[in-house]
């Protein structure tokens, strides 16, 4: 009994009174109507009430110790339970609070662990994403979302305008809240690099425990606009370099059936030219299905061992007439060259258009050098380590100017579009060494100097 209180000894005395008050009415009417005195009748009242509170503090101390203990749990959920002393009902009832505390610590448990998942699972989505509650507050933000805003890892309470200020993004979240409907928004990061992202926004169909009215996902839509662009200005070009030269046919085709009717000299001239746009045109189309072909296989790496000096002579051969025409020599250096992993008729068309451009960007009476050796090193720009075979057709004429050299492997760029067109080219040549280079996991180096000539230098991989 020493660990009750002033308050709970008051509380079962009053306990204890209220039990005695039958026999008390008795014995004091036995009293009134002198069947007892009155002494007898005052000790009887006395003897009665100290029974009935040793009975009282016996059984109702462990009673309240319970209702304390009960008390106790709800600021101190791991409070120890009390010892009782004799009551087996106070047993039963400490018995269930403890069952019903393990419960509650299991289900709190099972609670914690849940959060955790559920923050682990968003964490591990490579999306950005954001749990806000209903008044656009952040409950939680998943690991890309913090790494992307640089935020802190706790972010709980702070208004989504603090993080996204795009106010089209804003407006689409008050929105989904207001008409309860899933809403869409995009919007650019200008820092450190420019990215578009595209925010879908979904309202829960009720607020969750934990305040989360609203999902914000993000998705970067940066490299499929990129792609969009791409494929539209692709299209745009390709069409483009079609007409050209199919306006001009149709131009003369209507002239030799008017004017230049019976001209016979006319017409020859004009045929030669009809010639020339129509091997144009059958140059793009082949460029553009090659283009097509190659990036369709680009996943899958060629296998075959590749005679590389074999299909260098070859290629020079090939470009004899045109090298001849234009004055050119071309040099073959070829330290025995050890088999490509690769595909051979793709690697002659690298060849053949790299040697072509140095005879046509060489200048007349120009000097062209290819050389195939083994370079113990690779260029940082080609997958894996060891070494490589090196393949490089250096020209001594014009060269390019720095700021076109990352743009030359893309799709219709010229540095001179009229040149190019002059000389035949149909801006697809380097585009079509870049693809295969990438598929056979080599590599394409452009080096030159203004006025001094330009080296590509192709890497591969070793057969062996
Ligand atoms: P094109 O059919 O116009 O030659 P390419 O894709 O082969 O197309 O080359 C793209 C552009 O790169 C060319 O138009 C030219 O401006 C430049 N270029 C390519 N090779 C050379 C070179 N050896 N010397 C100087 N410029 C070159």
């Amino acid at each position: 009994m020493a660990d009750l209180t002033p308050a709970s000894v008051r509380r079962m005395v009053a306990w204890a009174v209220g039990p005695c008050v039958p026999a008390w009415t008795v014995l004091l009417l036995l009293a009134v109507v002198s069947r007892l005195s009155w002494t007898a009748a005052l000790v009887s009242c006395a003897i009665v009430f100290i029974l009935m509170a040793i009975l009282v503090f016996a059984r109702l101390a462990d009673f309240d110790r319970v209702a304390r203990y009960a008390e106790e749990l709800l600021v101190n959920p791991e409070a120890p339970a009390p010892l009782l002393e004799t009551s087996a009902t106070a047993q039963r009832l400490l018995s269930a609070l403890t069952a019903l505390r393990k419960l509650w610590a299991d289900r709190r448990g099972e609670a914690d662990a849940l959060a955790k998942s559920r923050q682990d699972i968003l964490d591990s989505l490579p999306d950005p994403f954001f749990l806000l509650d209903r008044r656009r507050r952040v409950v939680s933000a998943n690991a890309a979302a913090r790494m992307l805003f640089e935020l802190e890892r706790t972010t709980t309470g702070r208004d989504l305008a603090g993080i996204i200020r795009d106010p089209k993004v804003l407006e689409a979240a008050d929105l989904a809240l207001a008409q309860n409907r899933k809403t869409e928004a995009m919007f650019t990061l200008p820092a450190p690099v420019e990215h578009t992202f595209g925010a879908l926004i979904v309202p829960l169909s009720a607020t969750a425990e934990d305040g989360t009215a609203l999902i914000v996902a993000l998705h970067d839509q940066t490299e499929r606009l990129k792609m969009d662009r791409m494929r539209a200005d692709f299209v745009a070009n390709a069409s483009h370099e079609l007409r050209t030269p199919l306006a001009a046919v149709l131009g003369f085709i209507e002239t030799l059936r008017g004017p230049a009717k019976d001209d016979a000299k006319a017409r020859e001239e004009f045929l030669e030219i009809m010639l020339k746009q129509a091997n144009r045109m059958t140059r793009l189309i082949d460029d553009l299905l090659s283009l097509s072909r190659i990036e369709l296989r680009e996943h899958t790496r060629p296998t075959q061992a590749v005679d590389i000096e074999a299909l260098l002579r070859a290629t020079v051969e090939l470009l004899d007439r045109p090298a001849k025409e234009r004055g050119t020599t071309v040099t073959l250096k070829l330290l025995t060259p050890p088999p490509a992993l690769g595909d051979a008729h793709e690697l002659s068309q690298v060849f053949h258009n790299l040697v072509n451009n140095a005879i046509k960007y060489g200048g007349e009476h120009g000097r062209v050098e290819i050389t195939a050796e083994v370079s113990s090193a690779r260029p940082p720009s080609m997958p894996g380590r060891g070494p490589a075979l090196k393949i490089a057709v250096r020209d001594y004429g014009e060269g390019i100017a720095r700021e076109h050299i990352p743009r030359l492997t893309e799709r219709f760029y010229r540095v001179d579009t009229a040149r190019s067109r002059e000389l035949g080219g149909t801006g697809l040549g380097l585009a079509i060494v870049k693809h295969i280079t990438n598929r056979h996991r080599g590599a394409l180096v452009v080096e030159s100097e203004p006025g001094k000539g330009a080296t590509f230098t192709v890497y591969l991989p070793l057969a062996a």
